[in-house]
């Protein structure tokens, strides 16, 4: 099935208000294309350095979302290449991505990440820490936090993720109606191609796609 068909199947299942992300990384500029000129308007990128290579082609065609660990000496690249971060974890980038969009004069949206699985060594923050991130966040006055983003463990059966997803949209919801500063609670991301139909009836606003758009990796 070439990428076309896979993504009229798709869209024609994703309900209205939920946006595709479609997960990009080792896919080529052409694929992407492919994608974006099937109805996709979101792509998701891991790697800033992979992603630029990509953007000088691609340009702004799409939305770029930034969807993996950003390392601070590369925070200043992706505020150029990305029109949102989802991995937002730490106050440290934060400050950098603030202090870009205050030099361009922008409000720059991101998410912040959650490590629903308190997992070793993976990014995020945990579920009790987010507020005080948001909090420490309030004066960085460009940041405009949107959301929550996150990935969850791995399972060999997608209906063990639910647990996690429930987790972090109860989290959500508390945000909500928290009202921190800079942070309206727009949208949550969660839900990736064997878990995206769990992530949605557990609240996903945004789910972030790679095998169900472009076919299994490659190496
Ligand atoms: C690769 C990736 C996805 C999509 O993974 P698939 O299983 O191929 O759909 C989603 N989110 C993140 C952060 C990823 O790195």
């Amino acid at each position: 099935m070439d990428i076309q068909k896979r993504v009229d199947s798709l869209l024609k299942e994703v309900p209205p208000g939920v946006t595709v992300v479609a997960a990009t990384k080792t896919r080529s500029a052409e694929e992407i294309m492919e994608v974006i000129d099937s109805g996709v308007k979101a792509i998701g990128e891991n790697y800033v350095q992979e992603a630029e290579s990509k953007f000088r082609t691609i340009g702004k065609k799409a939305d770029w979302h930034m969807i993996g660990h950003i390392q601070k000496n590369k925070a200043g690249k992706a505020f150029e290449i990305f029109d949102m971060v989802e991995t937002l974890d730490n106050i440290k980038l934060a400050e950098i991505l603030n202090r870009s969009a205050c030099a361009k004069g922008i409000i720059y949206p991101v998410l912040i990440e959650i490590n629903s699985g308190r997992e070793k060594g993976k990014s995020g923050v945990f579920p009790e820490e987010a507020v005080d991130l948001i909090t420490g966040m309030s004066k960085f006055h460009n940041l405009k936090i949107q959301g929550l983003m996150t990935m969850g463990p791995f399972f060999e059966n997608p209906e063990d993720i639910r647990p996690f997803y429930r987790l972090v949209r109860r989290l959500f919801e508390e945000l909500k109606t928290a009202g921190l500063p800079n942070s309206e609670m727009k949208y949550l991301s969660m839900g990736m191609s064997d878990t995206w139909r769990i992530a949605i009836e557990e609240g996903a606003s945004i789910i972030r796609l790679g095998t169900t758009i472009f076919g299994p990796r490659k190496g």
